[in-house]
Order: C-alpha cells, then structure tokens, then sequence
C-alpha cells in the first residue's frame, strides 16, 4: 500500500513507527522503545497482569496480559475460565504479534487512483468521516432514502450485535452479511430446527466419540481438543476423514471415506440402530416428533451397510461394528462439527447426525448435546427510527430458511453483480471480514466491490479487501479495548469480560469509537434525507416539530455511545449481578455463581470450576426431537434425511476432488500476516496421492499449477500416501494480493481462486467441497 501522506509532522510520527516495526517477529520488549510507547495513562506504566478474552478465533479463551512499561510482553491462560480451561494455544500466544505487526493499518486512508491499486492518502478522522457523509448522501438522495442501498457486514467477534445495531438499526439497512453462510450455519440451523436449540457437545463427558472430518488436533485446537486428547483408556475417538489427519492417526479407529458421502454413513448407521432395535426406545418414545415417519423411510430407501459401503468406500463390516459399539456405549457422542459447509447436502448431513444423536438418548444428558443454562445477561434497549423507504433483503429469495441475520453472501454476491437484486446496493461497511479472500471465487467478490460507489473497510490490517475500499478506518486491535460483557457456555456457564489492555496505538480506535464519529457526522445529514422522502416523518414532524420527531424517533446515532463501554458494562452488571460480581469481572475477568466456593485445582495446572453435581448436564426443560420438516417438504425438499443419486462422489476422468482445511497456527485469513504463526508454518503445500504424483513425475517441494473453472493457481507440492488417489487438499489461508501485508503477500496459493461458487439451497451457504481441479508440474 502507497501511503501519500499530508503532513510532514504525522508523515515523520508513521516513518518512525514503520521502521521501529520493521522486524517485529522479535519480542516486542526488544523492539519498541519506551520514548514511543504510549505512556499516556498511568496505570500500565508499572507492571500489570491484566485479565482479557482472546480473539486470535472465535472460541475466545481467557488470558492474562503481562504489561510492562506499556508493552505487553507476555500472555498467559487465565485459570478461571471454564470454557478455555486454563488454555493458550499458539494463535493465541501469537496475539501480542497481532498488536505489534509493523503492517497494520495506523492512521484513517482514503483511496487515491484507481480501486484496488493500493494507493491512499492520510487523512485525519474527521476528513474520513466527512468523506463517508458526503458520499452517503449523495447515495441516498438519488436512491430516495432506501437504506437499503447500503450492505454492512461483520465477521466473527464481539461487538457485532452494536454494529448491527448502528447500520441495521439507527442507519436503517436490511442488508446485513455475516460469516454464517461460508461457515457452520447448516449445522447451527439443523440442531436449532430438529431440537429447538444449537445446544453445546459435552466432548469430555462422552466415552465414545466419532468426528467426521473434524480434525481437532491439526486444524483448531481449543479446550475440546484438548479433552479429546485427554480422553481415558475406557474412552474412544472414531474419526472418519477422506484425508489421514494427525487427528485421524491419533484416534482408536480411523476410517476413510469418500468426499461429500458422511450422509450415507450416518443414514446406513441409522438404518442398522433402527432395524435391529439397537436404539434407546424409551428416549424415542418420550421425545420424538414422528419418528413413525423417519422410521418408515428409512427402512424403505434401505440404507444398508453394503449399500453405504458402495457410497463412503467404508467396508460395510466396519460400519456395522461402528454402528453397534456407538449404541453399545453408555455415552455416545456424534460430534456436530465446528467447520464450513462441505457438500450440498450438508444441512441434511447435520440433521441426520442430530437425529441419529437422539437415538441414542445422547440429547440433554453427560456426554450428549447439552441444552445447560447460559447465564441471561440484560439487554441495552435502543430507540430505532423506522424507515419508510427503506427495502427489504433479498439474498434469502430461494433459500429455505436462511439466518434472517447474517444471510446468504453468495446468493447477494450473484443478485448485486448480475444486477437481478430488486434494488441497487451502492454502498458496503465491512467490518472483521476479508472477502477477498474468504469466500468462493474471489474474481467475483472484486467485481460487487468495484460496482460500489462507496466501500469502507474498519480493519486493524491492509488486508485484500482493505485496499478494494475508499476509506478504511483502523480499528485496535483486541488487547486495545474493553468490549461488551458476554455470557459464555452452558454446562459450566459464566460471563467474561475482555478488558483493555494497552492504550490503542497509532490512531486506531475501538468500534464504539468510531461509529461515535461517524454518528455524529452523520445523524442530522442523513435526517435531512428522510425529511426529503420519507412521509411519515414528513406527518411527525408536523405532528411534533422537527427536534421531537428527531429525537423520539430514534434519529440520534450517537444515542447508544453517549456512555463509554466500561461505563455500561458496569452499570449491566451492577444492576442485575451486584457490584462483588463486577468487581471480580474486572480482577478475574470471569464470574459464575460461588466461584470462591467451587474452583480450585485439582493437578498440576488442571482446574475444577463446578462440582460434578452442579453442572447442568441436564436441565428440565419441554424439547422434541422433530424427524419431519414440513417447510422443506412445501419447499420441493426431502422433509427427512435422504440420499439422492446426485451426492455421489464422482470424478472426471483426469480431474481431482479439490478439498480444503486449515492449519491450527491460522484462523483462517485473519492471521496470515502474523510473522510468529509464519514462522510455523510458513506457506501451504498441497497434497498429492503419492501414486498420482509419481505418474506426473511431481516431487515434494515442485511447483503445479492447479486449475478449475474459475481460475488457476500455483503451489508447491506434497506427495502422499495420506489421501485418496482422486482427491487433493491444501490448507485456507495464504496469498494475500495486497502488497502491504508483507509476509503474507504472494505466499502458498488461496484456495478461494479457484472454488466454485455454489451454495446450498436451505441455509444458503457456501460449499466447499464440490470442485474438480486439473494439476500439472510447472
Ligand atoms: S483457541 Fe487459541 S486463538 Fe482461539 S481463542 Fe483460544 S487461545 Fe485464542
């Protein structure tokens, strides 16, 4: 990224940073003088060792900051979490780099010459914002007032229900996008519509767990893993997986199978549970919602073993054996995975896994998928206006249910670029959220920016999506401010609060922060639209007068940011919890109910946070087990899991079943940049049957060029004998375009060049797993 800076003082203030920056995968401590430091606020000047929520990936660990001078130079777990069980995994330890990378975003940019060519200027906050309004304007004087025009979206984190409540809310937009529909949002809505809730996997109290494709050892390693890997001799872990992972060849039986064909593994599974009665009657009988229906189909399409066999390429004895020790054991678990959606039966996969789950009694109980009871923390209310004008979504036009919340971005993506949306979207707000590099074919993601009029990116890094902005905003960084007070899981619930640990550096600004800027700026303009368009505020004002009608209305953006966050968290958590809970949220950073009482260590490092009789294994509370969807049904879709013809794994002749994961050092593209996770593992290979590489003379380390229909890419190779002949993988996350990420820019090959983009017609999510590729040595 070309920065053409304004000011000679602020282009000297950058220079000095850069260059103090410039090696930063050494420890902060010996890189940063004390001189340009933050030493503003008086507290972190000594040593401190402050309580805060990781956000190195979405399962948000608790650690503690050692802060000296200013400089955090340590993290450490913090014992009192239940859910991250006094755990750091390297993402997170690598979190100090995250604050320190020399290449992140410092000052607000606006973008000069041609989008995409990574060139911007600096400019003041107030410039940035002034620029926004101007153009928002202009936007919504000729769209007359449909907010809708403009998108925002968010990925993954904290903070997003404001977001959403700032542009969807006070701004008035339909158009909200989340990483739901390229993530898990198959598995969440299948668990929520076949028992009424997402519930929570109780891996630990399971003595018998099957994972498929979950590969928790390589590819995420949070506190289930490690529960996983504490599993007990009289425990057992199946792992079915097309590729032999670490987690496979650590597992008591590994199966292969072919790609996109669980469903029939777990449809065959049921069909032997339901056939030879191996199923808890008593559970069925008392919870299920027609299970004479799901029964009779089952039994009927004649899912058995040897017919599952022709399908996975798993032996049929081995999944007799499989099906018959699951329902043996006492506890059994089918892990519901935490991954992207794969195949484009996906949603039917998730729900058949749920029901089979159920059948074996394993919902509301140790070791099953458990309801718990979360901790219910108080709602801030907020006045929105209503927008007269204002249109609705339409990226869940042809999706069966969809999340009304976070959308289909493919489904969007297509509507805006082919211009079949029923308005048109000039405006997006990305926060959190690279789209250049994490969704389906990126070529198609550059054109829906480049039709924008306005793009603005809050980011801590110039990432690929950054440098397709007109404005981007830096935001801090996690371990740079407090955020909202959360309310963290079910067996063992608590809340947990993310503390600031250092001053932001540079000009970043928290979230709030910046939306408090904007706000500003913007309510009374954005007003004055409404006035011009909107009838019904044209009657309030005439009703009210116009200050009224402003302020009742809701029409203040600032309205919510009048108190700073620590402010409200505390006022929250006094009013409902009391001042001791408070006070221990900001000394532990964790409360939950007798937490002097009931944690304490129980081996070196390992803590108990609740007795074994206070966990809410199972909580009394009216659920069923629902076997038959009618909307699917009334939608043109199997009501019940089904196998169709079409979900074969099949591949042409000379092609390859392209296959993707990641690597635990990476949460996928938000840490590629990271020079001590690099260091790990610094560029991604793809792997290779070893026999198909020996045919095309490709050895370890070659270059090949990997094609589909959408595009190409080139990438060092990994023979092996670890995955099946039709079938190549490499790992998310690497190759950045832009320039200004320097160790990730032009390093390993993206994965999201060349997958198709095809979705899933129920959830509208994106699947991964469908696309045949070509390789040949370079
Ligand atoms: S699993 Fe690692 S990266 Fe994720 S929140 Fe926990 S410590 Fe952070």
């Amino acid at each position: 990224m070309k920065v053409i800076e304004i000011s000679r003082r602020r282009f000297l203030k950058g220079s000095v940073a850069l260059s103090v920056y410039a090696t930063s995968s050494l420890n902060a401590v010996t890189l940063i003088p004390k001189s340009i430091t933050q030493p503003t606020n008086k507290i972190f000047n000594n040593l401190k060792e402050i309580p805060f929520l990781c956000n190195m990936c979405r399962n948000k660990c608790a650690g503690i900051a050692r802060v000296e001078e200013s400089i955090v130079t340590k993290i450490d777990p913090n014992p009192f979490f239940p859910k991250s069980r006094n755990m750091i995994c390297p993402k997170g330890n690598a979190g100090i780099q995250a604050l320190y990378d020399k290449d992140r975003v410092k000052y607000p940019l606006i973008r000069v010459g041609k989008r995409g060519n990574g060139n911007y200027k600096r400019v003041t906050w107030d410039e940035a914002y002034e620029y926004i309004k101007d153009k928002l304007i202009k936007i919504l004087d000729e769209q007359k007032d449909n907010r809708s025009t403009i998108a925002y979206c968010n990925g993954e984190g904290f903070n997003k229900d404001e977001y959403i409540q700032f542009f969807g809310g006070k701004i008035g937009s339909a158009n909200f996008l989340d990483e739901g529909s390229i993530c898990l949002n198959t598995k969440l809505g299948a668990t929520l519509l076949t028992i009424g809730d997402v519930g929570e996997m109780d891996v630990a109290g399971s003595d018998f767990l099957i994972l498929l494709g979950a590969n928790r050892f390589e590819s995420l390693i949070t506190p289930d893993s490690v529960d996983m890997a504490r599993m007990q001799k009289e425990q057992k872990l199946i792992v079915v997986d097309p590729r032999a992972t670490v987690t496979a060849l650590k597992a008591n039986e590994y199966l292969p199978i072919n790609v996109g064909t669980d469903l029939a593994l777990i449809l065959s599974m049921t069909y032997i549970a339901i056939k030879e009665n191996l199923y808890n009657s008593e559970f069925v009988k008392k919870q299920f919602k027609d299970f004479d229906k799901y029964q009779e189909h089952i039994l009927k399409e004649r899912y058995t073993s040897q017919w599952a066999e022709s399908k996975t390429a798993i032996p049929k004895e081995k999944i007799e054996k499989l099906t018959k020790e699951f329902f043996d054991a006492e506890r059994p678990l089918l892990y519901m995975g935490r991954r992207s959606v794969w195949a484009k039966n996906d949603f039917q996969l998730r729900r058949a896994m749920v029901l089979l789950n159920g059948l074996a009694g394993s919902i509301n109980r140790k070791g099953g998928i458990i309801f718990g009871e979360p901790i219910k923390l108080p709602q801030e209310e907020i006045n929105s206006p209503i927008y007269d004008n204002a249109e609705g979504r339409f990226d869940l036009d042809g999706v069966v249910y969809g999340s009304r919340k976070g959308g289909s971005w493919l489904n969007f993506r297509e509507k805006v670029i082919t211009k079949t949306a029923p308005y048109e979207v000039k405006a997006m707000f990305i926060r959190k959220h690279n789209l250049m590099q994490n969704m389906p074919n990126i070529a198609k993601t550059k054109k829906m920016l480049e039709m924008m009029e306005l793009v603005v990116v809050l980011d801590t890094m110039p990432t690929d999506t950054a440098i397709m902005a007109d404005v981007i905003l830096p935001e801090c960084t996690y371990l740079e401010r407090e955020d909202k007070v959360v309310s963290f899981n079910r067996l063992e619930p608590s809340l947990a609060l993310r503390n600031q640990v250092v001053q932001p550096l540079y000009e970043s600004k928290s979230m709030q922060d910046i939306l408090k800027g904007l706000g500003k700026k913007l309510s009374k303009p954005l007003f004055e639209i409404s006035k011009k368009y909107d009838e019904d505020l044209q009657d309030s004002i005439k009703e009210l007068g116009e200050k009224k009608a402003f302020n009742e209305g809701g029409y203040d953006f600032v309205e919510l940011y009048k108190k700073d966050i620590t402010q409200r968290n505390q006022e929250l958590i006094e009013k409902k919890f009391g001042k001791d809970v408070y006070k221990t949220l900001k000394d532990r950073g964790v409360w939950y109910p007798n937490i002097d009482k009931h944690h304490k260590e129980i081996f070196n490092g390992v803590y108990e946070y609740y007795p074994e009789d206070k966990k809410f294994y199972s909580v009394d509370r009216k659920f069923k087990v629902n076997c038959y969807l009618k909307k699917l049904q009334k939608n043109g879709f199997d009501p019940m899991p089904t196998w169709r013809d079409e979900y074969d794994f099949k591949v042409a002749k000379d092609s390859f079943r392209m296959i993707t994961g990641r690597y635990v050092m990476f949460t996928q593209s938000a840490t590629t940049n990271n020079s001590m996770l690099r260091d790990l593992e610094h560029t991604n290979h793809i792997w290779i049957n070893n026999k198909i590489a020996k045919e095309k003379n490709i050895e370890l380390g070659d270059l090949v060029e990997v094609k589909s229909s959408i595009g190409k890419v080139k990438i060092k190779a990994y023979p092996t004998n670890k995955i099946h002949p039709q079938v190549v993988w490499f790992a998310h996350g690497y190759n950045s375009t832009s320039e200004s990420m320097t160790n990730s820019y032009g390093n390993g090959a993206n994965d999201n060049e060349i997958i198709e983009d095809k979705f899933e017609k129920i959830y509208g999510c994106a699947t991964m797993h469908h696309t045949d590729v070509k390789i040949r040595k370079l």
